[in-house]
Parts: structure tokens; sequence; C-alpha cells
């Protein structure tokens, strides 16, 4: 009798301990079934946390890299009204692509040099700009517009006698003007030549389009007007580093010092674009900087003239007349 109480109890012992175990195993799969996934998560949403933040570094990158480039192919804004795109065939190479395609002597060395311009003068800045350039000893050149007042004229005949080329930018600086036809293209920049002869005793034949010759603004073809200036002698002049002046009204000093670095050693010649407007203080203030950092690299600054390797975004020769 005493065994089979014992038996039995002995049983419901072993079935508690088995329940008991079962129970631990359920609560324990349980655990593991919540827990695992949970710190599954957890891990994920640290990987998806630090893939989002290389996605926006990359963003930024991205947008940054647009923004110059933009800024590179954006012409002459000083009157903030366009910007075009170079179309590709348009693209200024860089100087290894350059010499890769082309059968130069790769035994010559050729020096980088770097020419240094300014658009849109003369305005409230070309005084310092030209002392800026006097007290490093650096020859610039300046694509002037036409300005008959006392203070202009004074600036046009500076440039000249301080040893600076006095190029054209056009007269009026008005796109829907000078681009309309032929004709008044041809008009304003002979009222600009005769203005700049008359002040200063040099005949001017240097030019440099308004947005540049590659600009989408004109509503005739650029190479009317390129065939004109050939015809009366006149060397065009594009630009293959830009300063960034053009995108704003002031950008800060350090961006327009590293834009002009970035790209001056890309290219045997270097053609510099910047602006000297009233309001472009900024420019003004980099120029010292920018001049330092390129004699700081060994590279000389010339002022352009009709025989430097043309920086053309159009090229003239490809433009029969
Ligand atoms: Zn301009």
């Amino acid at each position: 009798m005493n065994d089979a109480i014992m038996s039995i109890e002995e049983k419901n012992r072993q079935r508690k301990a088995r329940i008991g175990k079962i129970k631990k195993l359920i609560v324990g799969s349980v655990i593991v079934s919540i827990l695992f996934p949970t710190i599954l998560s957890l891990c994920l949403m640290l990987k998806v946390f630090s893939l989002q933040e290389q996605v926006n570094e990359l963003t930024k990158m991205i947008e940054n890299k647009k923004e110059s480039s933009e800024v590179d192919k954006t012409v002459d804004l000083a009157d903030g009204v366009y910007a075009t795109e170079l179309p590709e065939n348009m693209q200024v190479q860089p100087m290894a692509n350059v010499e890769s395609t082309t059968e130069a002597n790769s035994n010559e060395i050729e020096e980088t040099i770097v020419y240094l311009t300014f658009d849109d003068g003369p305005s409230e800045n070309t005084s310092s700009i030209l002392d800026i350039l006097k007290e490093h000893n650096v020859k610039a050149t300046f694509f002037v517009t036409g300005k008959e007042t006392d203070e202009a004229k004074a600036l046009y005949k500076r440039i000249v006698d301080e040893g600076h080329t006095l190029g054209m930018h056009s007269y009026s600086h008005q796109y829907s003007e000078i681009y309309n036809s032929v004709e008044s293209f041809a008009n304003d920049e002979r009222k600009l030549r005769d203005l700049l002869y008359e002040v200063t005793g040099v005949i001017p034949t240097l030019y440099r389009f308004p947005g540049g010759s590659s600009n989408l603004v004109s509503n005739i073809d650029m190479t009317e007007f390129i065939k004109y200036l050939k015809s009366e002698g006149i060397t065009y002049f594009d630009w293959n580093v830009a300063s960034g002046d053009a995108a704003s009204q002031n950008v800060d000093v350090d961006t327009l010092v590293n834009n002009v670095l970035n790209d001056v050693g890309l290219y045997h010649t270097s053609v510099v674009l910047m602006h000297d407007t009233t309001e472009k203080t900024t420019s003004v203030e980099a120029l010292g900087k920018i001049i330092e950092s390129i004699q700081a690299l060994g590279i000389e600054m010339r002022p352009l003239d009709e025989n430097v390797p043309p920086v053309q975004h159009i090229k003239a020769e490809s433009v029969n007349n």
C-alpha cells in the first residue's frame, strides 16, 4: 500500500518536474524569441543610422560638387541674368587630358602661366584691385564695359599705364541688345573700342563675350559674332578657372581662394575669371591671398595678349569665315 502511495507521489513529482522543465523551456524560448529580434533590430537600426549618415555625407559631397561645377559653368552673372552649361564637346579639357590627346613634344616642359582677368569694371573697387596688383608686382587683364565718367576714364588710363591689358567686355553689357544682331553687336563693340582708344591711346585687341562664347542667352548663333571679331582682328578669351564670384554678390574669401587654387594647376594656360564690380568686395579681399598662394606655387602671372594660347569655350579656329 505504502509502496503504491510512494509510486504515485514519485510519479507526481516526476510529472511536476517535467512540467517545470517544459515551463522553463517555454519561458526560455519566449524570452529568446523576444530578445533575439529586439537585439537584432537594435543592431539593424544602428546600421541604418550609420548608413544614413554616410548617405547624408555623400549627398552633401555631391551637392558641393554640383555647386562648384555649376559655378565653373556659370558664366558671368554680374547682371544676375543667366547661367549656361557648356555642352560636353565644349568643355575645356584639363591639362592631363590635353597632353594625352595631343602630339605635343613631351620632352618640352611647358610652364604653367596664370592670367588673372577682371570683368565688368571699372568700378569703385578698381583702384583697390590695381593697388593690390601693384603691391604684388603682378600684371592682369581687365575686360571693361563702357563708362564715360571722369573716374572711369581715369581708371581705363591707369590700367594701361600700369602695364595691364585693357580688354573689351562690350559697351552696354546688355545681353538683349548686343546679342540681338551682328550689327548691334558690332556697333556696341566699336563704341567701346573708340572710347578706350580715345582715353588711353591704345586700340584694344582682346574681347570677352558677356556670358562667355558658350552663353545660351544669345538668340543668334555665337559663331556669327566670332566671325565678326575675327574679321576685325580681335581675339576673344573665355576662362578655364572660375573664382566663383559670379555666383552671388559676396562669396566668402576662402571659397574664392580655394576655387582658384584648386583649378589653377590643371592647365598650362590658366585664365582665371574674377569680377570688378562695386558690390563684389570679397573678390578684392581675396585677391592678395590668391596672388600670394599662386606665387608660393612658383607660378607666374601675366597679362593676356593675342599670342597667348586661346582659352575659348567655342574655339575660334572651329569657326570658318
Ligand atoms: Zn560681365
